[in-house]
């Protein structure tokens, strides 16, 4: 594993409400509703998490700009200045927990804070993570044509091109292979 399984988690989740974002080719808000905050929430296992309000939903969705470039830097210089200004909007409590079987491993968001706090800690300092362990080039977008999502690259050998949610990887094998047997008159 590259980093530990709460970074790995936290950087899932951000990949996920980053990309909830309207993009060129989907152009729709996927984070438009309490439903979708719900469903997102449920999906990502937060927990005690309470009822979520319009509020919420309007917080949640004005972090994604602010994550969103950290996918596309040029420099790790430039990386650390966007995560350090993201972290700097939350309140951090790092704090020791072994909870549903986990080792143990650093929380550092308070359980009671609000969603919006919750994510903008953990998936802040999982960035930073990736940052100080000289791995930025995992922070990508997805190389399809028509899709610019967000995705994180946790593969062995950086080899990943394209993101999960549309299956961009499947459709543009079958897209050369079309072009392969055209172009030999099959
Ligand atoms: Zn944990
Ligand atoms: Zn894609």
């Amino acid at each position: 594993m590259t980093f530990s399984h709460d970074t790995e988690h936290a950087l899932g989740t951000l990949v996920r409400l980053v990309n909830t974002l309207p993009g060129p080719n989907s152009q729709v808000d996927t984070m438009n509703t309490l439903e979708d905050l719900e469903k997102f929430v449920q999906e990502r296992e937060f927990s005690a998490v309470g009822t979520l309000t319009e509020t919420d939903l309007q917080e949640v969705r004005e972090l994604r700009p602010l994550f969103a470039p950290v996918f596309t830097t040029s420099s790790d210089a430039e990386a650390a200045a966007m995560i350090n200004a993201i972290v700097a909007r939350g309140t951090t409590t790092p704090r020791l927990t072994n909870h549903d079987g986990h080792p143990w491993h650093i929380h550092y968001s308070r359980d009671g804070s609000s969603l919006t706090c919750r994510i903008t800690v953990e998936c802040g300092i999982a960035l930073a993570q990736v940052i100080s362990a000289g791995e930025r080039e995992r922070l990508r977008r997805c190389e399809a044509p028509d899709c610019d999502d967000a995705l994180i690259d946790l593969s062995r050998n950086r080899s990943k091109r394209y993101c999960d949610a549309r299956t961009c990887g499947n459709r543009l094998h079958v897209a050369a292979y079309r072009e392969r047997r055209k172009a030999s008159g099959e």
